[in-house]
């Protein structure tokens, strides 16, 4: 169980924004894709952000800079929005898959366990690791436009639902199926990706759903696609998937691929295949900046959730098991990345940069998609906001920049500044550009705080390198 925090306080932080949720506290009132700052901050008496029922830069402290800050109560409230949500406005049977490529790790991939979600992984690895995690592998769907032969014998191996992505990987599972006959008999549930042709407003990298796409077999291939598999003995056929893209706040695209996806039930029919599974994807986006207005996840739920009842009814077929695979609007507010201030650089009349003590390598959304955040100064939270910054990360690379045009109060090195909604595709795409140890990670809640990813060491750096001896030999 996790406890609620006591009091919530609506904190109006250096720029005068409110970044808290809105009193009350009770789950229902607050979905966490709305808010900037995970649910259980509030001001401490040391006029310091707290997160969880810690203080932010007392966790710094404790555990080094920089740090991943995941609080418990809001990624579980998230799924829990989800799964009641589904229970609520969806009649027939339900599932919500946490779509792990956001933070794959141990205890997350355990935690969403542990709320009854099942898991979408998109690699060997990421499978591994859900796995380990604890979770049944009936719960584990497996996502990939070019999964390795290693990768669907694992999945084959470890019994779970591969959703199969185009006709090369079609082919060479049926075939593995066949070779492996003698061993293992038992039918491998499969999916089927369609592209279904929809468009959304979002970055052209994180869209999936146009037909331009990577991903996904064409609606004009499923005839044959199903006529294929209505021959696989060993392959069971249980439904399809389609995915339209990330940070969405449109309803209506996904309103849209209901249509899209009962049309293929009756494809489907005509090769007696039946379609008991529909996974309408992820994609609801998340309250990034002040000005970003999603849906909250009980809306978006309730608007699939009909738009697939009525696109049952509208062709008098029973209702499919509904699966949804969020990754951003379960984990993207849950976290914070806490980071040290250090030099500070002014050019005048053009810009001030503050420099902190990681960037890029733990956070390669800004440069790669120009995604904005916003921070706060953790340690300084009542002081008003009089300076406009850059705040760069210590990389080698003039594009190393987290937030442009910030409004901080003044600050000093040592100060913590903390970039809030960090959960989604931060750690999960984090490297080691430049020889940085990628950050430790903290899980607060329930009155404890777990290290759930240990900081990376020079050691760790050195693990896969192997220095060839008679290279040894000529160093001088
Ligand atoms: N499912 C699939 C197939 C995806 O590719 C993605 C993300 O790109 C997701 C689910 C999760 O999307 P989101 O994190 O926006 O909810």
């Amino acid at each position: 169980m996790v406890s609620t925090p006591s009091k919530i306080t609506t904190i109006t932080t250096n720029s005068g924004l409110q970044y808290l949720p809105k009193l009350g506290g009770s789950i229902k009132e607050s979905s966490p894709n709305q808010e900037l700052l995970p649910l259980t901050a509030k001001v401490n008496n040391l006029d310091h952000l707290e997160i969880g029922g810690w203080d932010v830069p007392g966790l710094v402290e404790k555990f080094g800079s920089p740090l991943y800050i995941v609080d418990e109560y809001t990624l579980r409230t998230a799924c829990r929005q989800y799964r009641e949500a589904l229970k609520q406005y969806y009649p027939g049977e339900s599932l919500v898959l946490y779509a792990s490529k956001a933070w794959n790790s141990l205890a997350i991939c355990a935690l969403c366990g542990s709320e009854g979600l099942g898991i979408d992984v998109v690699s060997g690895g990421e499978l591994y690791t859900a796995l380990q995690a604890g979770v049944k592998s009936e719960k584990i769907y497996f996502h990939g436009n070019n999964k390795s032969v290693a990768e669907l014998n694992l999945a084959i191996e470890t019994d779970c639902i591969i959703v199969v992505d185009n006709w090369l990987e079609l082919e060479t599972l049926a075939a593995l199926k066949k070779e492996q006959k003698e061993q293992l008999q038992n039918p491998t549930k499969i999916m089927i990706r369609l592209t279904p042709g929809i468009e959304c407003h979002t970055h052209e990298y994180i869209r999936t759903g146009h037909l331009d796409s990577k991903f996904g077999f064409d609606p004009n291939q499923l005839n044959d696609v199903f006529a294929f598999i209505s021959k696989q003995e060993l392959l069971s056929f249980i439904g399809i998937h389609a995915h339209i893209g990330s940070q969405i706040f449109e309803i209506q695209p996904h309103q849209d691929l209901a249509d899209v996806m009962v049309d293929a039930i009756t494809t489907a029919s005509v090769h007696n295949l039946s379609i008991k599974e529909i996974n309408i994807g992820g994609g609801l986006g998340i309250r990034y900046t002040e000005a970003d207005d999603p849906p909250s996840i009980e809306t978006w739920v309730q608007k699939v959730s009909t738009a697939m009842v009525d696109a049952c009814q509208s062709k008098q077929l029973p209702l499919p098991k509904l699966l949804c695979e969020p990754g951003r609007s379960i984990i993207g507010p849950a976290c914070v990345t806490a980071y040290t201030v250090g030099s500070q650089k002014q050019i005048p009349e053009i810009r001030t940069y503050i420099s902190v003590d990681g960037g890029m390598s733990d956070n390669p959304r800004p440069i790669t998609y120009q995604s904005v955040y916003r921070a706060v100064v953790a340690n300084k939270l009542s002081e008003p906001s009089t300076e406009t910054v850059t705040i760069a990360g210590k990389h080698c690379e003039s594009g190393d920049v987290l937030i442009k045009n910030a409004n901080l109060p003044v600050t000093q090195p040592g100060d913590c500044l903390v970039v809030m909604t960090t959960g989604a595709y931060n750690y999960s795409m984090a490297s080691n550009y430049n020889r940085v140890p990628r950050p430790a990670a903290v899980l607060v809640g329930n009155n404890e705080v777990n290290v759930i990813l240990q900081r990376e060491t020079y050691q760790d750096l050195l693990n896969q390198d192997i220095l060839p001896e008679r290279i040894t030999m000529g160093v001088q």
